[in-house]
């Protein structure tokens, strides 16, 4: 069996199994955090199944999955918590930077416009 061929039985059989194809899909992603499913439900339960930052809870990813990001310090690889979508890629935005973040809580806070009362 040469690679198209198997590339399209296994897209046949994810077609079949869309359960057990995102179930691996997730053990994959995991894995790639040094996450189990165990370790992740525990973080999940300790932040009750919201985002960390925001609130929000997970959102679903297709009819089959829902998810919260797992969020990682790019520099230690420490897994710091589980992030909504938005809320991930605002970090990623502020390349994590804490004195951006503040910097724009304080822009939010004291904005130029307001100051000066433009409505
Ligand atoms: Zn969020």
């Amino acid at each position: 069996m040469d690679w198209t061929q198997k590339n399209k039985y296994a897209k046949e059989w994810r077609a079949r199994h869309p359960v057990q194809a995102a179930l691996i899909d997730r053990r994959k992603a995991l894995k790639k955090y040094g996450l189990t499913e165990e370790l992740y439900n525990k973080l999940f339960e300790v932040q009750k199944g919201v985002c960390a930052i925001c609130g929000n809870p997970q959102r679903p990813v297709n009819k089959f999955r829902s998810k919260l990001s797992v969020d990682q310090d790019h520099e230690t690889g420490a897994v710091r918590g589980l992030l909504c979508c938005d809320c991930n890629i605002m970090l990623g935005h502020a390349k994590e930077n804490q004195s951006t973040l503040l910097f724009a809580i304080n822009y939010l806070r004291n904005s130029p416009g307001v100051i000066l009362e433009y409505k």
